[in-house]
């Protein structure tokens, strides 16, 4: 078992993140407390995490979700339920296959020259390498998740999972295959779903190109912007009601280029206003047209090779490039006088999600999955309640694109995937589709059979993760605990490609649903709120960036200001903010461990601050009631995911109230000669919970005080072996005392308000004012702080006048009016009035001299026309910064002379 590492009795003078954090990371993993413990009488809280590519390295947006997961993690295991944090990477398909392809590039090779084989066996060399790689980053994060579960998409028990859940859909006739338009890229050869694609706008052209009427020497126009197609068109269409055609309708047209006869047919898909009015119909390059086709029964004709050259349908062209082809194809149409015009044309053109490549959308056979059956059950969980979906507004979005939902193309021409578990027979052609690899034919038993060469939509297998992972299709012990897990955390930019899936597939394999929120955080953007990327130059790499500052830095930084389904700016000075609290925590508790007097004294101290919480000193209490109502306030926001505000609320009375204010007024206790009670146990006590309170935020500087902490603790105060198992605070109404607040409020204020005097009047450090203190409710209140204010406003003397009458009416006073009282200063205690009355009347003298000469030289007619504009307005401003100087340095005077 592990040892405790070792605590020094000193702390060092600066916290050093490098030191501290690996210590404490293996000591926790050592410890075993990532890994839940099944307890049937307890709820589980459980996050499966969204699995990170194989495609390199984390980025900063995993930073984020790695923080926010941690935090919703580590909070629900103080909480005392067992919790899971089920960590994972994906396959990545076509995107960590193009990582791989590249690097063949730069060794001169191609997939295709390495072999099927050998280039699954460059993949996972790649995929381990990453694995490796992704899991150390995410331990330097401090993510506290349970390793002993950590799965990877194409592990054998997520692998049987897609192939029990393909074969399952594919009985049920969900799966099917079919020729339809697909997006296709070009460069990775394969088909892609269409949340796959980028949409561009392009301004590009529409070219008019007329087709000879195959009888007499009429002509009929359309208007395209990818000429090249023309050579696939097997119609041209117009709407049946536009009259404009009415003539050439049921008539044949002749192809430009391969001469080939084609219908004219109505349709009303066609839209008049476009174009000509007529419009050509390429069914194998077209959605639309394919419809087109569908409904008119037209021929199809495809004219591109996979690598999109044309093919041998493409007559004189074969052989070309797509865009080669269509400078070509527009010269001889301009030849032939077939070009009528070329227009300028702005609109929108996919682009591969991978490579960038320009998409073609070709008729091609592929397996899709029929959407809509599996759409209506996650439509269903989402309205009644069984899922949330947070920032609610999501909802909506969710909604509409499930009830538009088109069938999804699971096939991809690529070798690194999930391979479909689909065999065909050459003997009588029909279909094995089986969990277990095929020997023969499940229809004439030959042995003749083929498996099908592509793999599945990355995609399909992340949408089965969430049971996946937990052991489906078989019936386990972490499925039935585990599922429906708790909570989704990913960005918002992955609903529909991911969460939708999950839903889908989840309550189809499971029919439960696979979590019950849904929690949408936003992207990382930089100082100027512009998204990261390689080409802007603005990336952040999370690992650099927790060595420069630290991790807990880091994760401050990224859970600042956070709250669901919005973007977050992660700036410089956010991290230096992070860093700096570190250290401010870092010297609170150094002082305090300094401060401890010998452990028989800290036990009667701590025994005499038990007995009454009523006998306390106010600020005792004032600073309990405060820890008290930020528990309370914190443990709601946290319910409700706003991780940003109850970060913020630790911090704010971490720094704002527990460090500026109680340590200052305990230090004057703890130099006190009198009897006073001593703040000692209240500082310790206060400063353990609040670190507990802030462990999920910023786990590694928590635990590393807490050590420090408790090795000087009294035995019974009671303590586990780390903070990460330690209980998470929970709030004590009985201890919540507004009137104590209400005073301690009270004095801050008036503290704060006389160095606010002191330094607009520039008061000498050294210089004691005199401040009159009225407060008609606190006063008596207030009076035992007169000490207190004293030392921390370096006022004296501090008086308390029941009413303004008692003190005579004094002329040169400033008079500071606070929430419930007010603070009067006379001048001649801040500034010496004679002195600085000549220091004014001086400074008067001298702008005046000033701005008479800039009159003088500004009312002169040969400076006016001789001097350039520029030199003018300049004299101008300065007269006018002058003169305003002036009119604030008389007003200042008449203060000190009234
Ligand atoms: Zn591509
Ligand atoms: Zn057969």
């Amino acid at each position: 078992m592990a040892q405790t590492p070792n605590i020094q009795y000193e702390m060092p003078k600066a916290y050093e993140p490098g030191k501290v954090e690996q210590k404490w990371y293996q000591f926790w993993l050592e410890k075993g407390y990532f890994k839940p413990k099944i307890d049937p009488e307890k709820k589980p809280f459980v996050i499966i995490m969204p699995p990170p590519n194989v495609t390199g390295e984390l980025h900063i947006g995993h930073a984020l979700t790695a923080t926010l997961e941690d935090i919703l993690t580590r909070w629900h295991r103080m909480k005392g339920e067992p919790a899971l944090w089920l960590p994972g990477v994906d396959h990545a398909g076509i995107a960590a296959q193009v990582v791989v392809e590249q690097l063949l590039e730069e060794e001169g090779l191609t997939r295709h020259q390495l072999g099927r084989e050998k280039f699954i066996e460059r993949m996972w060399q790649w995929a381990n390498r990453c694995r490796q790689t992704i899991a150390g980053q995410h331990q330097r994060l401090g993510a506290s998740c349970d390793w002993s579960r950590e799965c990877f998409t194409l592990d054998e028990g997520p692998s049987r999972a897609v192939r029990t859940a393909f074969v399952r859909l594919y009985e049920k006739r969900l799966i099917y295959r079919g020729e339809r338009i697909i997006n296709w890229c070009p460069r990775c050869a394969t088909a892609l779903s269409d949340l796959e694609v980028d949409h561009k706008e392009i301004t590009g052209h529409l070219y008019y190109v007329r087709y000879p009427l195959a009888e007499g020497n009429q002509f009929i126009t359309v208007a395209t912007t990818r000429p090249e197609t023309i050579l696939g068109d097997t119609a041209v269409a117009v709407n049946p009601n536009d009259e404009r055609f009415k003539a050439k309708i049921g008539k044949k047209a002749i192809l430009p280029a391969v001469n080939r006869v084609i219908p004219i047919v109505t349709d009303e898909a066609v839209d008049p206003g476009f174009g000509t009015g007529a419009v050509k119909i390429t069914p194998a390059h077209d959605p639309v047209d394919f419809e087109v086709a569908q409904r008119q029964g037209l021929l199809l004709v495809n004219i591109l090779n996979p690598d999109a050259t044309m093919n041998e349908n493409a007559g004189p062209y074969v052989g070309l490039d797509r865009f080669a082809c269509r400078k070509a194809i527009l010269a001889d149409l301009e030849k032939d006088g077939l070009l009528v015009k070329v227009e300028p044309y702005s609109h929108s053109v996919g682009h591969c999600q991978r490579c960038q490549t320009t998409i073609e959308p070709i008729a091609s056979k592929q397996w899709f999955i029929t959407m809509p059956p599996l759409a209506k059950p996650a439509i269903d969980a989402v309205l009644d309640g069984r899922i949330t979906i947070i920032p609610g507004r999501f909802t909506k979005v969710y909604l509409n694109w499930m009830e538009n939902i088109r069938d999804w193309c699971i096939s991809r021409q690529l070798w690194w995937g999930h391979r479909i578990p689909v065999w065909y027979c050459q003997e009588c052609g029909e279909l094995t589709v089986a969990v277990k690899d095929a020997k023969a034919c499940s229809h004439c038993g030959s042995a003749k059979i083929e498996q099908d060469p592509d793999v599945l939509d990355t995609w399909f297998s992340s949408a089965l993760w969430t049971h996946s992972t937990l052991g489906w299709p078989d019936d386990t012990e972490d499925l039935h605990y585990f599922y429906p897990t708790a909570v989704m955390e990913t960005g918002y930019d992955i609903l529909f490609f991911w969460v939708a899936r999950m839903i889908m597939m989840g309550l189809e394999d499971t029919s439960a649903v696979p979590f019950h929120t849904v929690y949408l955080h936003g992207l990382v953007r930089d100082e100027k709120g512009e998204k990261m990327s390689k080409i802007k130059g603005n990336v952040l790499n999370p690992i650099d960036t927790l060595e420069k500052y630290g991790t807990d830095a880091l994760r401050l930084a990224l859970s600042m200001g956070t709250s669901p389904g919005n973007d977050i700016k992660l700036t410089t000075s956010r991290l230096e903010a992070g860093r700096n609290f570190a250290n401010k925590l870092w010297n609170a508790t150094r002082f305090i461990i300094r401060s401890l007097p010998p452990q028989e004294e800290f036990v009667s101290a701590w025994a005499a601050y038990k007995v009454s919480l009523d006998k306390l000193p106010v600020e005792d209490r004032w600073i309990l009631s405060r820890l008290n109502r930020t528990i309370s306030s914190v443990t709601s926001l946290m319910e409700d995911f706003q991780f940003g505000e109850a970060q913020r609320q630790i911090h704010d009375f971490l720094w704002g109230e527990f460090c500026d204010w109680y340590i200052e007024l305990a230090k004057i206790r703890l130099r006190s000669t009198g009897e006073v009670l001593s703040p000692i146990p209240v500082l310790v006590y206060v400063l353990e919970t609040s670190l507990r309170l802030l462990h999920p935020y910023m786990p590694f500087v928590t635990e590393e005080l807490w050590q420090h902490l408790k090795q000087r603790l009294p035995s019974e105060w009671p303590a586990t072996e780390s903070i990460m198992v330690a209980a998470y605070p929970e709030a004590e109404d009985k201890v919540v005392d507004l009137q104590a607040e209400r005073v301690i409020e009270s004095v801050i204020e008036i503290i704060r308000s006389i160095r606010n005097a002191r330094a607009q009047y520039q008061v000498e450090s050294r210089r004691w004012v005199e401040a009159q203190i009225y407060s008609s409710q606190l006063s008596s209140a207030i009076i035992p702080y007169s000490q207190t204010i004293q030392t921390l406003a370096r006022a004296r003397p501090v008086t308390f006048p029941s009413s303004r009458e008692e003190a005579p009416p004094q002329e040169n006073t400033l008079v500071l009016v606070l929430k419930e009282s007010e603070v009067i200063i006379p001048m001649e205690s801040m500034v010496d009035l004679e002195a600085e009355r000549k220091r004014l009347q001086e400074e008067i003298e001298q702008i005046q001299a000033e701005v008479a000469r800039l009159e003088t030289m500004l009312r002169d007619r040969a400076f006016l026309t001789k001097a350039p504009a520029v030199v003018v307005d300049r004299e101008r401003d300065k007269l006018a910064i002058r003169k305003d100087k002036l009119g604030r340095l008389k007003q200042q005077l008449i203060r000190f002379q009234a």
